[in-house]
């Protein structure tokens, strides 16, 4: 990675740390989860308005690092208007590049969404910090089948 593109994810990251998108609470949401990533003090809540399998709106509430809110605040901005099975096909992706798993190509449609996602993936380098950036992530896997009162917990 070129210095350049370290220091415009960085931006990326800090700026979604600072000013999270869609950081509020939906009122009646049809799926919600919370997630706690002990190892860093990281939690979050994320909702879900689905509309058929379409996600209509995805929001989250939380405190934790500055990698956990970018992570969930990225994660809010590509799912809203996409189907399960595009989110799943995004998290699968960005799973892998994050913990070193086997890549698949995602089809064309997401790719964008996919890059956008790619400022994050830099935490390979960090073993401790992946749990902060896929926290979210798990949380709205752990919203979309129903939630539960206990959060998903990463340890
Ligand atoms: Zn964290």
């Amino acid at each position: 990675m070129t210095l350049d593109l370290r220091e415009l994810y960085q931006d990326i990251i800090l700026d979604h740390g600072r000013h999270p998108r869609n950081f509020r609470p939906i009122e009646h949401p049809t799926h919600t989860a919370k997630g706690h990533n002990p190892l860093c003090g990281d939690r979050v809540t994320v909702y879900l308005t689905l509309d058929g399998d379409r996600i209509a709106d995805v929001s989250f509430e939380g405190r934790g690092c500055a990698i956990s809110t970018a992570s969930s605040s990225l994660m809010t901005e590509v799912l809203k208007g996409k189907t399960l099975a595009e989110a799943e096909a995004l998290f699968a992706q960005f799973h892998a590049k994050v913990t070193g798993g086997e890549v698949h190509d995602l089809p064309e449609a997401l790719e964008e969404d996919a890059e956008r996602l790619e400022p994050l993936t830099g935490v390979k380098a960090y073993p401790a910090r992946v749990k902060c950036a896929t926290l979210a992530w798990h949380a709205f896997e752990a919203a979309v089948k129903g939630g539960g009162a206990e959060p998903v917990r990463t340890e």
